[in-house]
Formats: C-alpha cells, structure tokens, sequence
C-alpha cells in the first residue's frame, strides 16, 4: 500500500519570495503559504501592496520586507533579516522583474533603458541567488533557489530585445549556479511562464480588456482557457520542495506549448 500523498509541499519551509507584491510572486507566496510553509518573507519595492499580500498571509507567519533588488546592500540585509528572524533560509524564489516601458527592436534600442532592465533582471537575480546560496551553505541548509526566467529565455521576441537577453542570462546564471552549488546540496532551477495577464504585461501591451482577452485566445487555442498565475505557481512550489529533489539546473516552461507563438503575436 502506497503513503497518501503528502498535500502540505512546504512544510516548515522558510521562504523568501522577491516581486512578490504582485502578479505571479504574490500568487505564488499564497501558494507557499498553503503548502506549509513555515514563513513567507515578501520583499518588493512597491510597500502598500508588498505590506497587503503579508497581511492577506497573516502576520504570524509572514512579513514584508523592502528590497530593491539591483542594491545588493539591500539583498543581503533581505536574507540576513530572513535568517534572523526564522532562523534559515530553505526556499528563494528570486522573481522580481521588469520590462523595458516600449516596445524595441534593436534599430531603436534604449541603452539607459536596456541598463534598467539588466540591473532587475539579471543583476538583480544573481544578487539574490548568491546571497541566498551564502545563508543556506553556511547553516548548511538543502535548500531550494528558484529564478523566473521566461517563454522568451530560448528565443528571440519581436519587440524587448532588453528583456530577451536578460532573460538569456537567468538561464545562464540558473545552469552555473546549479554546477557550483551541487555538492553542498542546494540546487538551482528557473521557471519559465508564457504570457500571463498580470500588472507587467497589461502595461506592455497598453491594451484594453477585450483586446488582450483576443491576444490571449491567439496565444492559447487550444488551451482550456488562458495561462494563470496559479499554473506558474504550482511549478514553483514543485522546484521548491523535495518532490523535486533530484532536479537541479533546469529550466521548467509553463506555457502551453504556446511560447514561439508568443514571440509573433506580441
Ligand atoms: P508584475 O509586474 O505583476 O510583478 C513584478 C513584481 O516585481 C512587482 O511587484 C514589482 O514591484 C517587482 N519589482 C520590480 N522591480 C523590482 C526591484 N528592483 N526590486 C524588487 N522588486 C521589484 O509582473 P509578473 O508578470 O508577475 O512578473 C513576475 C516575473 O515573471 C518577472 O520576472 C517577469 O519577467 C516574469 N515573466 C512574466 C510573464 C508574464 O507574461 N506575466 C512571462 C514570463 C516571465
């Protein structure tokens, strides 16, 4: 006879979950609190609503951190506050992300803009990931890194080429971290979404509700509806807990076979 299946994933888990004031962070740190997790650290820049998911969480086992994650000041005192606090540091879902506010070929490429994009998407990730791979060797932790890299990490978009190549680099940052980190047991994954309609993308496309209702019917045909953030969510707490313990430096899409479509139709 088989052990039912254990429904709490992130049981005793502490966590930190960065971009999670909104969109797939905020979903995604609901989730990990549902699956057991000890404590939920939220870390954002945007402090009302950073301060709302917490309270939504309950103040028991959740707090709300400010971190601007290209200061890297501020990453290390995010996990140094983290492992005060709770003790250690099991799970980092390094998510926080921007994209560029216009849509850019190379021929008009913003290089100040580009600059902003690099330093949240990917500065910003590896300041994360080594800090949090620092807290967890140190109290020697198995812990679990998770990055949100994205549909657009395995090829090229029509527009964003910043935000293309910044995700490029999640990839490369999750496959080296992953090697180095191997044998003191903490691995290293990322998580890449399709389109998903959060606060991110509806500035992007700078589109009304029926419009990018019909983008995403195009993107997801033959889905049973579209890409939500809970799809995501779910993939992230696998990569976190020790379901998936065996899987390390690897990049798991979450886009309904949609993502090179994706590329055209935005
Ligand atoms: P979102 O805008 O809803 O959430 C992003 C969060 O990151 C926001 O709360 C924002 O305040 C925070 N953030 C931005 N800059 C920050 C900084 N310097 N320091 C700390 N926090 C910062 O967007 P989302 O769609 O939920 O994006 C989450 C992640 O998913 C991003 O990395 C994004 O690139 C990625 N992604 C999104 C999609 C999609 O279609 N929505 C697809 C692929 C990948």
């Amino acid at each position: 006879m088989t052990e039912p299946l254990p429904v709490k994933k992130l049981h005793g888990k502490v966590a930190i979950v960065t971009g999670a004031a909104s969109g797939i962070g905020a979903v995604t740190a609901r989730l990990f609190a549902d699956h057991g997790a000890l404590a939920v650290v939220i870390a954002d820049v945007q402090d009302a609503n950073g301060r709302e998911v917490a309270a939504s969480i309950g103040s028991d086992r959740c707090t709300y951190i400010h971190c601007d994650v290209t200061d890297e000041e501020q990453v290390k005192s995010l996990v140094d506050s983290t492992v005060q606090l709770y003790g250690r540091l099991d799970v980092m879902y390094s998510n926080a992300g921007i994209m560029s506010a216009t849509e850019q070929t190379v021929l008009e490429l913003d290089l100040s803009g580009y600059d902003k994009v690099m330093a949240v998407n990917a500065r910003g990730m590896a300041a994360c990931v080594k800090h949090a791979a620092r807290a967890m060797v140190e109290k020697g932790v198995r812990g679990s890194i998770v990055c949100t890299a994205s549909f657009t990490a395995d090829c090229g978009l029509v527009g964003s080429t910043d935000y293309t190549m910044s995700k490029h680099a999640v990839l490369g940052l999750v496959r080296s971290a992953s090697m180095q980190l191997e044998e003191r047991g903490v691995r290293v994954n990322c998580v890449s979404p399709g389109l998903v309609a959060t606060p991110m993308v509806n500035k992007y496309l700078n589109v009304g509700g029926e419009e990018l209702k019909t983008i995403m019917a195009a993107v997801y045909p033959g889905s049973n509806g579209m890409l939500k953030e809970k799809h995501v969510a779910d993939a992230v707490v696998f990569l976190a807990s020790e379901e998936s313990e065996f899987v390390t430096g690897q990049n798991l899409v979450v886009d309904g076979g949609s993502g090179k479509k994706s590329t055209t139709l935005i």
